[in-house]
């Protein structure tokens, strides 16, 4: 089985460095873009490589240091943006043909912190399209590609920043995570994948699919560089109505506090379950033992709505979706099909040629489930249900400081294998999903392998607000597994 996965030198190391004058941004960024160059055919994790923004971003960095100043915590970090957050100037295509060659005007809020940072954008990554799949298979310009077995999926839909994170091709990735679209490719890549809590971070600049879920959130290589990108992100923004005021949290200094005192709560749903692969109930266990023998106190938590949960998300999310998408009727952006007798006409043109299957079957759910006469039974029964999974959580960390759970019921699967069963796809998020619907942050990260050297993912997760007390958990994690690349 072909392999490519590789780690790249940490982001935090990469910033040191250049922010000490000891490496150069520009040689940083040329043996970046000499990597993707190199193995991204194979992958397929880029739609653009934007060389020629990162070569001046990084020459800016340099001048930076040159002149004496500091360029910030990111310096010389070689990023990659998923392909539904804006760049001013540069194409936005949401991997789907209806945005055509579409530029924004502007640039995402996060991205632009990044910059600010002192990253430099080397590209933007494929997705499943509108981020809409767990495989980045639902991508109009191909599927990207596992680095640990060319043969399977990254998972999705940021398959793309997880791909090129897992084979050294960028230390950073951006991803959206609307029911489990960064962590569970971060598991199935062996990378660190973080969502915050739902405002954290700014959405003004990613194209929005389903408002009231989605989030941008790091791809790294470890828990130490997640929390420097999201520290670096997060805070409240005019541009985005849903922001939240700035927390005071240092996430860097909680990174050391440890594990001692806190209680993990493991989620009993998400453990013993049917349709989870044993390798990864066992790898999930192993992971426990090991908290365990570090004195950790673990207890059993229930979350008895989950099992509502990914109905609910499967009516909500595409709901808003489909009012959402309305915005791409030919006249706005990209495409436009035109035969010529009336604007109804060429509306329907344009989004028959221009949406894939997928983000077609969302738009007519989500359609029926708000329209008159459905609208209570579906989408009123699912935002119902969305409170009954918030209540569950609140009790449950009334017993456990954090929740576990494995992040994604199998490792990696096939190229192909799922796309003619969207039931199975979904059930990709079954562990995601709830962090989502309640708004709370959640992180994967790798706990081991399978026989095959497949990885598995260990999700953590915590109360809203909760990142400062994730990301020391998901670091004592990281340290007790042994596997912390850094
Ligand atoms: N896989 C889920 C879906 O298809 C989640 C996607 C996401 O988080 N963007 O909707």
């Amino acid at each position: 089985m072909a392999k490519l996965a590789k780690f790249s030198d940490p982001a935090h190391v990469i910033a040191q460095s250049v922010r000490s004058g000891q490496t150069s941004a520009s040689d940083v960024c040329q043996k970046y873009l000499a990597e993707i160059g190199k193995k991204d055919d194979q992958i397929g994790a880029f739609l653009e490589v934007t060389t020629e923004l990162a070569l001046a971003q990084a020459a800016a960095v340099d001048a930076t240091v040159a002149a004496g100043g500091d360029p910030g915590p990111l310096a010389g970090v070689p990023v990659a943006i998923k392909d539904n957050m804006c760049i001013e100037g540069i194409p936005t295509t949401c991997a789907s043909d209806i945005l055509g060659k579409w530029q924004p005007p502007y640039t995402a809020t996060a991205v632009e912190r990044l910059i600010s940072a002192g990253a430099v954008v080397v590209g933007k990554t494929n997705l499943d399209e509108f981020a809409m799949g767990s495989s980045t298979e639902n991508s109009a310009f191909g599927p990207t590609h596992n680095p640990h077995d060319l043969t399977r999926v990254p998972g999705g839909s940021s398959g793309g920043s997880a791909a090129a994170v897992a084979a050294g091709l960028v230390p950073v990735g951006l991803g959206s995570d609307t029911g489990g679209s960064i962590r569970q490719p971060a598991s199935l890549t062996g990378t660190v994948g973080m969502k915050p809590t739902y405002g954290r971070v700014s959405r003004y600049g990613l194209v929005a699919f389903a408002s009231s879920l989605d989030q941008i959130g790091p791809l790294t290589n470890n828990v130490h560089d997640a929390a420097l990108v999201y520290q670096a992100m997060a805070g409240s923004d005019p541009r985005d109505a849903t922001s939240i005021p700035d927390s005071g949290d240092d996430v860097m200094a909680s990174l050391t506090d440890g594990l001692a005192g806190l209680k993990f709560g493991v989620i009993k749903e998400f453990s013993d379950g049917e349709g989870f692969e044993p390798e990864v109930l066992a790898s999930f266990r192993r992971t426990l033992d090991k908290l365990d023998a570090l004195g950790v106190e673990i207890v059993e938590v229930s979350l008895p709505s989950v099992e509502h949960a990914l109905s609910a998300y499967y009516l909500i999310a595409p709901a808003e979706a489909s009012s959402n998408l309305a915005r791409f009727d030919g006249v706005r952006y990209g495409l436009r099909v035109d035969p010529g007798a009336d604007v109804e006409t060429m509306n329907r043109a344009t989004r028959e040629a221009g949406f894939g299957a997928e983000v077609k079957r969302r738009i007519m759910l989500g359609t029926y489930a708000l329209s008159a006469g459905y609208f209570d039974a579906y989408y009123a029964q699912a935002q119902r249900v969305r409170t009954l999974v918030i209540n569950d959580l609140a009790k449950a960390y009334s017993q456990a400081d954090v929740l576990c759970s494995p992040t994604s019921p199998t490792v990696a699967f096939k190229l192909g294998e799922r796309m003619d069963d969207p039931l199975t796809m979904y059930m990709s998020d079954f562990c995601t999903i709830p962090s989502n619907l309640a708004g709370h942050p959640a992180i994967s990260l790798r706990c081991g392998e399978d026989p095959q050297g497949l990885p598995i993912g260990f999700q953590v997760l915590a109360p809203a607000l909760g990142e400062a007390l994730m990301f020391r958990a998901a670091a004592g994690v990281e340290a007790a597994v042994g596997e912390r690349i850094a």
